[in-house]
């Protein structure tokens, strides 16, 4: 299950950092033992750099993003990492050779970060669960055929949770808004649930075509026998499933579908 808590980010003192400069320094000074050229010191986020030379002060190993053509100089005392769209690579250089080639995450230099989720907002109330099951059943009973239903949630500190029922086309394994203007539901809102009526809670392809904002997406499916909500938060497009009952209070009646 996703954490809530914010993971908390290693940081690097820089005062330590100045003082062990300035006594790395003075030892070279004093002609210390010729190894101190290639020390490398612990700080206390775990992070290696290397004053290999007072001259250079590069770091060990320096972390790159590819964001435009050119990559920069190689500026790094034993490596580099770069992220490119290619996936990761790997550059280092010395006299008489240069290299710049695909590399495994370099885990060993990293802290590992847990993927979090906080809705910052009390939790839709059932209240709102139902009508949403509610509608989706009424509207394949009057219609005569299995149509998929969307739903939005948009919340405010004034009015809370409010349910929208958006202008929609609607098909047997489609829907959409067809309302997409600045101050529409479409744009505002903070959840996002549409049905499959008969169908498993599953998000399809058209859905990751689809739910590519940041929000809450959620799937409502097997309505008219054992409603099932399963649910994803967004960030633009990379997903991380999390429980329905996160972000709703659910009716007795819809059971939340998770990790299956
Ligand atoms: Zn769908």
């Amino acid at each position: 299950m996703a954490s809530i808590v914010q993971a908390e980010y290693p940081t690097i003192s820089l005062r330590r950092f100045d003082a062990d400069r300035e006594q790395h320094r003075q030892r070279v000074r004093e002609g210390a033992d010729a190894q101190l050229l290639s020390e490398r010191r612990n700080l206390q986020c775990g992070l290696r750099l290397s004053f290999s030379a007072e001259k250079t002060m590069r770091p060990l190993t320096r972390f790159l993003f590819a964001q435009e053509n050119a990559i920069p100089e190689y500026d790094a005392a034993l490596c580099e990492y770069i992220f490119a769209a290619n996936g990761l690579l790997r550059r280092a250089q010395r006299p008489g050779l240069e290299a710049m080639i695909p590399a495994a995450p370099p885990t060993r230099l990293l802290k590992i970060v847990e993927p979090c989720f906080r809705l910052n907002a009390p939790r839709v109330p059932m209240q709102l669960v139902q009508m949403m099951l509610n509608q989706a059943r009424r509207q394949c009973i009057e219609r005569g055929e299995f149509v998929e239903v969307l739903f939005y949630c948009c919340w405010d500190d004034v009015q809370g949770w409010t349910l929208h029922t958006p202008p929609q086309a609607q098909g047997v394994t489609w829907v959409y808004a067809t309302d997409t203007s600045a101050n529409s539901a479409y744009v505002k809102a903070l959840v996002e649930v549409h049905s499959h009526h008969w169908m498993e809670p599953r998000f399809s392809p058209d859905d990751d075509r689809d739910e590519v904002g940041f929000r809450i997406y959620g799937v409502l499916g097997r309505i008219f026998e054992r409603p099932e909500l399963k649910m994803r938060v967004s960030v633009y497009g990379d997903w991380w499933e999390i429980p329905a009952s996160a972000a709703f209070d659910l009716p007795t009646e819809v059971f939340e579908r998770y990790g299956k």
